[in-house]
């Protein structure tokens, strides 16, 4: 057998795509009007594949909503740092399933990708995690870092008892480092480690003027028309710049350094580029500057209405509605935090709600931003590590979404190194149809992972 990692992981690689695909077949959307047996047994198949690479004390552990999280670890030698390696094994649901060329959870390659729901999103992270570690401790043995390995499965409907659970289980949880794959590359064959999430939250607002909705011609005039208003208390959160107009909803931004500005221009990222990925329409005019796509993305706060209704499109009649609903999503820039920003949206609301018009609001939880500080020394031996890996250069980069669970580690393990990395690409459609994971980048991201854990153990 070949003595190099890539040599032997090349030659693997078959049976941890095989292995993948067995994960992908088993359908563990954790929302709850999904069969929630689904993510029990997928959590059970993540435990007995542990067992089988030969991890040890593999266990389910059960946050109060009962969606199974797995750990299992690897003890090589009380001197060596622990490094926790993070994945969720639970699934977004499929959405439009007759637009899937081939079943979500029949697992199909084309043209070197393998499309299935959760093939990048985030099962390949589980078994990057697997075959790395396999692989890298075949070769260092007990001068490898040891490895805990925690695969989540409720992070697709918002990690609600992941708090509770990491809190429940610090002794056992207890690490040096945590690497989190479930994040992407920049581009497809670009390695890519993400230093800044944006956080969220959203309230969901009803504004209601009568019980029952009425003919639109006999009682419209004197009634105020509830969709009107609420159309009018959403336009008034941004300008026409999509600049956010609730008072000190910004006040905590902290802006991107001169350095990371230069590091974001530096990705030589084009307004073709965003459009393209995008599939904006031509006309489509970008927010924010055209130069400053990425800053805009990663660094400054957006709102966006992620459901509307009123009356029914197929019902629509001459009619007066008597309420009018909308869920407004806001993502939040480093530095903002949740419960403020959704307390002050709230009040904005209600301060511009019509005098005389009944509002209700309904906050959700929210997640915090997140920033990493890249001065530890594993930031610069990862990026060397997938450097070598992928034979381009490895890059610093944002992100615009959230991961709760960030944030969660350094509320419970205190300031150590979060990696996030990850085989999503621009190309992979996570949480829409046709979910694909690109092949050439996740035996590359595997390489990566092992080299990182290689080089720890000198
Ligand atoms: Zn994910």
């Amino acid at each position: 057998m070949n003595e190099t990692l890539p040599a032997r992981i090349h030659e693997m690689f078959p049976r941890y795509v095989a292995a993948l695909e067995n994960l992908i077949r088993i359908p563990s959307i954790s929302f709850d009007n999904f069969d929630q047996n689904e993510v029990h047994r997928s959590a059970q198949a993540v435990k007995n594949l542990f067992e089988e690479h030969g991890f040890q004390n593999a266990q389910l552990l059960l946050p109060p909503s009962g969606r199974p999280s797995v750990f299992a670890e690897i003890k090589t030698n009380p001197h060596k740092p622990t490094i926790l390696l993070y994945a969720h094994h639970d699934v977004q649901p499929t959405m439009r399933e007759e637009l899937w060329q081939s079943a979500p959870f029949a697992p199909e390659v084309r043209d070197g990708r393998l499309y299935g729901r959760g093939a990048a999103d985030d099962k390949s992270g589980i078994i990057l995690h697997l075959a790395a570690v396999t692989q890298a401790l075949s070769i260092a043995g007990n001068q490898m870092p040891n490895i805990k390995v925690l695969i989540e499965g409720e992070e697709e409907c918002g990690s609600s008892g992941f708090g509770e659970l990491l809190n429940k289980n610090r002794e056992l949880l207890k690490c040096d480092a945590v690497i989190i794959a479930d994040l992407s590359n920049f581009a497809e064959g670009t390695p890519s480690i993400t230093t800044t999430l944006r956080g969220m939250s959203a309230v969901s607002v009803i504004v209601k003027a009568m019980k029952t909705p009425l003919h639109s011609g006999s009682w419209s005039g004197p009634i105020p028309d509830p969709v009107q208003a609420l159309c009018k208390m959403i336009a008034s959160l941004t300008d026409e710049k999509g600049n956010i107009l609730i008072e000190h909803f910004s006040d905590g931004i902290i802006p991107p350094t001169e350095e990371e500005l230069k590091s974001y221009e530096a990705l030589g990222y084009t307004e073709e580029t965003f459009r393209k990925e995008a599939a904006l329409l031509n006309k489509t005019e970008i927010l924010g500057g055209k130069k400053e796509i990425l800053t805009t993305l990663w660094r400054k706060p957006s709102i966006v209405v992620t459901a509307f209704e009123a009356g029914s499109r197929t019902q629509a009649g001459n009619v007066l509605q008597n309420a009018a609903y909308a869920r407004i999503g806001i993502r939040l820039a480093p530095g903002m935090a949740a419960v403020p920003c959704t307390e002050l949206l709230c009040n904005h609301l209600k301060k511009e709600c019509p005098a005389g018009l009944e509002i209700s609001l309904f906050p959700e939880d929210g997640a915090n931003p997140f920033t990493t500080d890249i001065s530890h020394p594993y930031f610069a031996k990862m990026k060397e590590a997938m450097t070598r890996a992928y034979g381009n250069e490895a890059k610093f980069i944002g992100c615009g979404a959230s991961i709760p669970g960030a944030q969660l580690f350094r509320d419970n393990f205190g300031e150590i190194p979060i990696l996030m990395t990850g085989l999503e690409d621009p190309k992979c459609n996570a949480h829409s149809e046709n979910e694909s994971l690109g092949l050439a980048d996740f035996e590359r991201g595997i390489i990566a992972e092992a080299l990182f854990l290689e080089e720890l153990s000198k």
